[in-house]
């Protein structure tokens, strides 16, 4: 079963579903994606200051707490000198990679991303700036590259039509999402997709057609996180999703994807205080800690108690570093691009 993972996708739906429907914490496949992972990564996690630069959205996804009718989200716009001033903290505490992450914003024209990202790509071309500003135009996308972006982290969230109707409303649509991939993908991108573990309504079939999906995108970064409720949301009384699960799916991505850039996300370290270690056990081999101005941390609030201090904060750097060292991996100073083999 490990074997048939880690050559190819190549097993059949059934024996998938045999996998993933357990919800245990199973050694052997832990095992078995540490050693992939040691083979392609050796003992580097790489770091991503993350800066959460907007939480304006015009999209209404039913799961996210930064939706646009959520009337108690307290809204916030960081400007350019904002962002440059994490990006210069980030640059001395270590970090060579910012995200540049947010609802998306159309306050924030290709015009005002280019010069944004130009700004720190002049003081720092050492360093890869990756967006994740959700569905933008080809056009756009191709702007954003030129201005020195090379990586974009859009997940599909869900690659099932019926699953994505139930997740967000009319006016969106996967094929856009989808379309805006392979966008990324042809202009030059580095292209980062997932989906969330346990969103409400979620069956096997639509994880096994996520990983179907991700087998023909070929990206190289994947996100997965544990699904946690809002407050705030149409989804308020919906459970989160499961820990093991999602722990057993990095694993499997591992097996699948030797190559892929995996983050540890934050949502699996708020959903359990060793969440991020596990998927580091696992397979995972990126952090990415937040780097926005502290006080409009807790505003970017996705779900509910979503983590931004303790080892999920940028300066805390010492600390993860002896997490790392306490796994026996260590947190490296470096660009961290993908390693295709
Ligand atoms: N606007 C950008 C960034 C979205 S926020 C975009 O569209 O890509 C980043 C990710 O957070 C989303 O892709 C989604 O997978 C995740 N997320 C949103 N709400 C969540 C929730 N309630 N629980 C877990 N993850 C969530």
């Amino acid at each position: 079963m490990i074997d048939s993972l880690r050559k190819n996708c190549g097993l059949p739906d059934e024996e998938l579903m045999n996998i993933l429907e357990s919800d245990l914490y199973d050694n052997a496949l832990v095992y078995e994606a540490d050693i992939v992972r040691r083979s392609v990564y050796g003992t580097d996690i790489y770091i991503r200051g993350l800066i959460e630069f907007t939480n304006y959205c015009k999209n209404n996804c039913y799961y996210c707490g930064i939706r646009r009718d959520n009337k108690n989200a307290e809204r916030y716009r960081l400007d350019s000198d904002d962002i440059f001033k994490c990006c210069s903290e980030g640059y001395s505490l270590g970090y060579r990679t910012f995200v540049l992450q947010g609802g998306e914003d159309m306050y924030y024209n290709d015009k005002k991303i280019c010069s944004i990202v130009y700004r720190i790509k002049s003081a720092y071309p050492d360093c890869a700036v990756t967006l994740s500003i959700g569905e933008r135009s080809k056009e756009s996308y191709k702007a954003f590259f030129n201005a020195g972006v090379s990586r974009y982290l859009l997940r599909h969230e869900t690659a099932d039509e019926k699953h994505y109707a139930k997740l967000h409303p009319n006016e969106m649509s996967l094929k856009n999402r989808k379309r805006c991939l392979w966008d990324l993908k042809e202009i030059g991108y580095q292209v980062g997709s997932g989906f969330m573990v346990g969103s409400p309504y979620q069956t096997v079939h639509n994880i096994i057609s996520d990983m179907h999906f991700l087998k023909e995108l070929d990206p190289d970064m994947i996100g997965i996180g544990t699904y946690i409720t809002h407050k705030d949301t149409p989804f308020a009384n919906k459970n989160n999703g499961s820990l093991l699960l999602t722990i057993r799916l990095i694993a499997m991505l591992r097996l699948m994807f030797p190559h892929a850039l995996i983050p540890a996300t934050t949502a699996l370290g708020t959903i359990h205080p060793l969440g991020r270690e596990m998927a580091l056990k696992a397979g995972a081999n990126v952090i990415m800690p937040n780097l926005s101005p502290f006080d409009i941390r807790r505003k970017y609030s996705l779900y509910d108690n979503k983590k931004f201090t303790g080892t999920e904060s940028a300066q805390s750097k010492e600390s993860l570093e002896k997490m790392a060292e306490s796994l026996e991996y260590r947190i490296v100073v470096d660009v961290g691009d993908v390693k295709r083999l």
